[in-house]
């Protein structure tokens, strides 16, 4: 199995990093992408993935801390990015919900961030959330620097949008919340193609059933994973093998 994206450099888990890792083999995960936030975030996700193999990360602001990017920020993500271990840019977007960061600083930043991961040939790993119709429109406003893929990471938009960005050649993944119940994800996942579709836990985050409201972990994308072949009615290992091939195709980086 395969979780692109966990949150290892949380407070939640960092002190337990060591032995997540350890227990990859048993838990049956191949491995990791940790996505960054911050500067605090990028600078512990990029060591863990230095230390461990089976850690990859990516590098950028996240929408809520958007008001924090400045250049010196910038010029660590693209010194971080040299490394074969940094595999896309995220997670950028915009978070109208929490509204952490004000919306214009969101949206500057957001398309900021689109021409780095460019520059980097490096796919973007989108956050989004109530900002499905801005989002859209910075992402054509950039569509000429939008050659390295797109995924909207714990997609939670309408069927018909995502239908939309999938004759894109968007991926998108899922996390906890489709295992919910009454989640009524079923015909959103049905419109991404299977060739376009990842798992993912948000750990410590979004906590799958049957675990939900406790702390989060890589090794629950099991349920996320056997939810998701459920719904394209195939077997559990055909999932699995799918999401491998999916990953590696927008990942690049990793072989
Ligand atoms: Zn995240």
């Amino acid at each position: 199995m395969i979780d692109t994206h966990v949150h290892l450099e949380d407070d939640r888990l960092i002190d337990d990093v060591q032995q997540i890792v350890a227990d990859f083999d048993k838990d049956g995960l191949q491995f990791v992408i940790n996505n960054s936030c911050n500067l605090q975030s990028m600078i512990k996700a990029y060591e863990l993935a230095q230390k461990y193999p089976n850690v990859y990360c990516t590098v950028g602001m996240h929408p809520h801390d958007a008001k924090e990017f400045d250049s010196k920020f910038e010029a660590l993500m693209m010194e971080y990015a040299k490394s074969s271990k940094v595999v896309a840019v995220g997670e950028i977007g915009l978070d109208y919900y929490y509204d952490l960061s004000d919306r214009a600083t969101q949206r500057d930043v957001f398309a900021q961030q689109i021409e780095i991961a460019d520059k980097l040939h490096l796919p973007i790993t989108l956050h989004i959330r109530d900002a499905y119709g801005d989002a859209l429109d910075v992402l054509t406003a950039q569509k000429n620097y939008l050659n390295n893929g797109v995924l909207w990471h714990c997609y939670s938009g309408s069927a018909e949008f995502a239908r939309q960005m999938a004759k894109k050649g968007h991926y998108f993944a899922f996390g906890g919340a489709i295992t919910f119940k009454n989640a009524n994800k079923d015909e959103v996942i049905r419109s991404v193609p299977l060739e376009q579709v990842l798992s993912e836990t948000d750990c410590p985050y979004m906590t799958p059933v049957p675990f939900r409201g406790k702390t989060n972990y890589p090794k629950y994308v099991r349920y996320v994973v056997e939810k998701l072949a459920a719904v394209y009615g195939i077997s559990f290992e055909q999932m699995e093998k799918a999401i491998e091939q999916n990953c590696k195709r927008i990942f690049t980086k990793i072989q």
